[in-house]
């Protein structure tokens, strides 16, 4: 599959974060799923996971003439095609550990509706909210707030936020204070991997 380039990347801060396993796994997982999504951001990570390593090593007062290894961060997060599922997407590239866990999530339809022609299905996390989240093609979230980090990737189909259209491998970022009432693109069901930090505050 032919996939444009991201244009909506998670922040530059996120990713030292993430290289150095510093970052809550809710949002650790987002960046990997983009990042197998995305040369740019693949690149720059693997780049900073190598260095993270160095520093930890450095730290530790470590001397040796190996190579520095990663930093633990994920399970396993190289990148594997999702094998096709009866009522899923379309083949995408995940982070193993996703694309093994998505294999047994039942269809977005039999998932709890949350909020009118938004359903939502929880996945594990340790540290933060994590959720595949489901809109019907046109549906608008209610306006609310946030009280925190939240991370949206868009998965399938678009996701209007304000003036910037999100489309698959994009990374919606918002923090404590920012307002806003997404929309999925008319055309289609879009599907999201969403990871807050703390509930939402409907206006
Ligand atoms: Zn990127």
């Amino acid at each position: 599959m032919i996939m444009k380039p991201c244009t909506n990347h998670p922040p530059e801060e996120f990713l030292l974060d993430y290289a150095t396993g510093s970052l809550p796994d809710a949002f650790a997982l987002i960046l990997a799923t983009h990042a197998c999504m995305c040369p740019a951001c693949h690149q720059n990570i693997r780049a900073l996971e190598t260095l993270g390593g160095f520093l930890s090593m450095q730290a530790s007062g470590e001397k040796t003439n190996a190579l520095p290894t990663p930093a633990p961060s994920l399970p396993d997060t190289s990148c594997i095609p999702l094998p096709p599922i009866t009522g899923w997407m379309g083949l995408r590239t995940l982070p193993s550990c996703l694309a093994h866990c998505m294999e047994d999530v039942p269809p977005p339809s039999a998932w709890p509706e949350i909020l009118p022609g938004i359903r939502a299905f929880p996945l594990p996390s340790v540290d933060a909210k994590l959720h595949l989240l489901s809109f019907a093609k046109g549906v608008q979230a209610p306006n609310h707030c946030h009280d925190g980090l939240e991370m949206t990737l868009v998965l399938d189909g678009e996701l209007q936020d304000g003036k910037t259209l999100f489309s698959i491998g994009d990374v919606a970022t918002c923090d404590t204070g920012d307002c806003h009432a997404p929309k999925a693109g008319s055309r289609r069901n879009c599907l999201c991997l969403w990871a807050t930090e703390n509930d939402l505050v409907f206006l």
